[in-house]
């Protein structure tokens, strides 16, 4: 088990053959212990910014005023952060100040919950003075210190926490939950992108259900822009979807909006800043959910919504138990077998129509194209020259009669 740590011993040695001390530190570490993948590592270290900068010849200075240089050491990125103390929260957004300390006990201290408050060190032994190995045995969340203040100083953790519960399947501790209830009105103080954040790794999570459950209990989800007035039948129904039905988080945001019936979807996303690729993915999803909500998927559906989302919305439905799965392989037989893919693929185009009934441009160009396109996608008619001219002149004629 030794293999996600290795590249990043290198960059601890560097430090520590200076003089230094630094640990890996954070969710690597918990991921570890848990047996799960570690997407990125984060290092701990009593050398100052200025410091780090000096050590190493690939370096990023993304957070200095909080002490965090990027390091870019063997193609892999650390984040690097001095040992520090946090000041109050003045804003709930950044540390009123930070200092930066001597020791790495106090750098842990200072973290969230016990369980992201290990470090390990370069010979591989975990440093964990608030028994986070223990808690994660127990599957157990709890706060270093006191919840309720920890909390107050910094209401994300709240947040945090269901998020966790959704990513690791770990239960809130009691103390959490009671601080929870407690605090919650604190959560409305926050930045709403590091709520969008949070929420939206929540929504990744294998126990999302678990985690939107705690966020219900203790009333914290109704203390979020726009949620406040969330009905017993809407959370209901957010309970009882399935979100590990969807392929992406633009398809788990659809599904969560979905639940809640939401009737102007994009007033949330506006309020909640998404980003707008993220926020049209969205509205698309859901537009299209509703507007093949009743349908069954005919090759003309299909073709104009495309695979890629028709299976989406398959997915959508799946989510809210409305669909089978032997749907999917269906749609992806039918879109093979699809005369054509788009009106590129038609062999004919504007100008033959024009030649073969002698009539100036106009809109009628477009509208018989658009007929062509659906005669042949529902294989009224083949895609080939000869056919469509007799096809477009016999409708010609049709029309010419009194
Ligand atoms: P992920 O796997 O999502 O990266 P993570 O635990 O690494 O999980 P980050 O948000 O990357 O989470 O934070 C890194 C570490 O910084 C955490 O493990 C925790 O020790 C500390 N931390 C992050 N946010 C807070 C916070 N709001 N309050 C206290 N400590 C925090
Ligand atoms: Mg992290």
């Amino acid at each position: 088990m030794k293999a996600p740590f290795e590249l990043a011993e290198r960059v601890l040695k560097r430090f520590i053959d200076h003089g230094y001390e630094a640990y890996i530190v954070g969710g690597a570490v918990r991921n570890w212990l848990l047996g799960l993948s570690i997407h990125d590592i984060d290092i701990a270290t009593s050398a100052k910014p200025e410091e780090v900068i000096a050590l190493f010849p690939s370096t990023f200075p993304v957070g200095i005023e909080h002490g965090t240089v990027l390091v870019r050491h063997d193609h892999v990125d650390y984040e690097v952060t001095t040992f520090r103390t946090e000041g109050t929260y003045s804003d709930f957004r950044h540390p009123q100040h930070v200092t930066f300390i001597g020791s790495l006990e106090e750098d842990l201290a200072r973290r969230d919950f016990t369980m992201n408050a290990m470090a390990r060190d370069i010979s591989g032994v975990i440093i964990d003075p608030f028994h986070g190995r223990q808690h994660l045995k127990k599957r157990l969340l709890r706060t270093v210190g006191q919840a309720e203040a920890r909390f107050l100083e910094d209401p994300l953790r709240m947040l945090r926490a269901a998020r966790f519960v959704s990513q690791l399947n770990v239960k809130a501790d009691s103390e959490v939950i009671e601080a929870m209830q407690k605090q919650k009105c604190y959560i409305q103080r926050l930045s709403i992108e590091r709520v969008l954040q949070e929420m939206s790794k929540l929504l990744q999570g294998h126990w999302v259900l678990y985690g939107l459950e705690l966020l219900m209990a203790t009333n914290v989800l109704f203390e979020l822009p726009m949620l406040s007035n969330v009905t017993p039948q809407e959370r209901q129904h957010l309970l009882s979807v399935d979100f590990n039905r969807c392929a992406s988080l633009a398809e788990r945001w659809a599904t969560f909006l979905l639940a809640l019936e939401r009737a102007a979807p994009a007033a949330f996303l506006k309020k909640w800043r998404f980003s707008n690729a993220l926020k049209n993915q969205i509205l698309l999803l859901m537009q299209n959910y509703h507007c093949y909500k009743e349908a069954e998927w005919t090759a003309w559906n299909l073709y104009r919504v495309g695979l890629h989302q028709a299976l989406a919305i398959q997915r959508l439905r799946a989510a809210r138990h409305e669909a089978v799965e032997s749907v999917m392989e269906h749609l992806q037989a039918m879109a093979q077998a699809l005369p054509i893919q788009t009106r590129a693929d038609l062999v004919i185009d504007g100008h033959d129509l024009q030649a073969w009934l002698d009539q100036p441009p106009g809109p009628w160009i477009k509208g018989t194209l658009a007929n062509i396109e659906q005669a042949v996608v529902e294989k009224q008619l083949p895609n080939e020259r000869a056919a469509i001219k007799r096809w477009v002149k016999a409708c010609h004629e049709q029309k010419k009669k009194p």
